[in-house]
């Protein structure tokens, strides 16, 4: 059995004192829920308030991006080694909207995959075919491409903390989702090219969430697929109740 995974990605919405009021609600609504492990990844000036008030708690902080040197004159950017000093335990790697305005391309996220996992973070590696992609039936060669690139080079191993996320594009922000069948489909797609890169067992155990437009109404059809191991949540995680009662699904 793979321990659900529920992740919120704030994208650019909250400062601290917004942290602040969000946690105040939501650890209040989770309180004792362990069936599945939550992760919130707010903006990087959000991170250290965020990581103060989980304390003592079952939730963990991740980062949004991650730069692959471990220091030097790169303006802008933050080390692996940055967040692992103030606690910080995850990091999303490669989301689409990096990959549509700020130039990830699927070499930056293999070498962000590489400094994560040598510093010990949890990389949410996101991939997925945009819509044009999926109407010219090509979603199988994307997704199969993309994970073949952000998983070379990598030995099972040092990928053991990885964790993958289904993100079709035109499914997020949009209020359009893939259906529980569409989104297995693709996810029998990537585990079968990590059982290519890091073997049967290792692929076995991988879980590769699902984002895009996840709320409350669908969280339930969505979960109950064997196929999909959690959730990572872009607008319907900005609000305490919302993102609470799809990890309580
Ligand atoms: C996301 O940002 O990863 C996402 C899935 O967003 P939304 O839930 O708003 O579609």
């Amino acid at each position: 059995m793979r321990k659900k995974l529920i992740a919120a990605n704030w994208k650019m919405y909250k400062n601290p004192a917004q942290t602040k009021e969000f946690f105040r609600d939501f650890i209040p609504l989770v309180a004792g829920h362990d069936r599945d492990e939550i992760v919130v990844c707010p903006p990087y000036i959000d991170l250290h308030s965020a990581l103060e008030l989980i304390n003592g708690t079952q939730i963990s902080v991740g980062a949004q991006d991650v730069y692959w040197k471990d220091e030097g004159a790169f303006t802008g950017e933050i080390a692996p080694a940055m967040l692992t000093a103030i606690g910080c335990t995850h990091v999303i790697i490669g989301h689409s909207e990096r990959r549509q305005y700020f130039g990830e391309t699927d070499d930056t996220v293999n070498l962000k995959l590489k400094a994560a996992l040598e510093h010990g973070l949890t990389p949410i590696a996101c991939v997925g075919e945009v819509l044009e992609e999926r109407e010219a039936g090509l979603t199988e060669d994307v997704l199969r491409r993309q994970c073949m690139r952000a998983f070379s080079s990598i030995s099972a191993r040092k990928a053991s903390k990885l964790v993958v996320a289904y993100e079709p594009v035109w499914a997020i922000g949009t209020g359009k989702t893939a259906t529980p069948g569409m989104a297995a489909d693709a996810h029998v797609l990537i585990r079968g090219e990590a059982a290519k890169a890091f073997g049967e067992a290792f692929a076995e155990a991988l879980r590769i969430l699902y984002g895009g437009s996840v709320k409350p109404e669908n969280a339930t059809a969505l979960m109950s697929e064997e196929e999909i191991d959690g959730a990572l949540v872009g607008g319907a995680s900005l609000d305490p109740k919302s993102f609470a009662a799809i990890v309580k699904y």
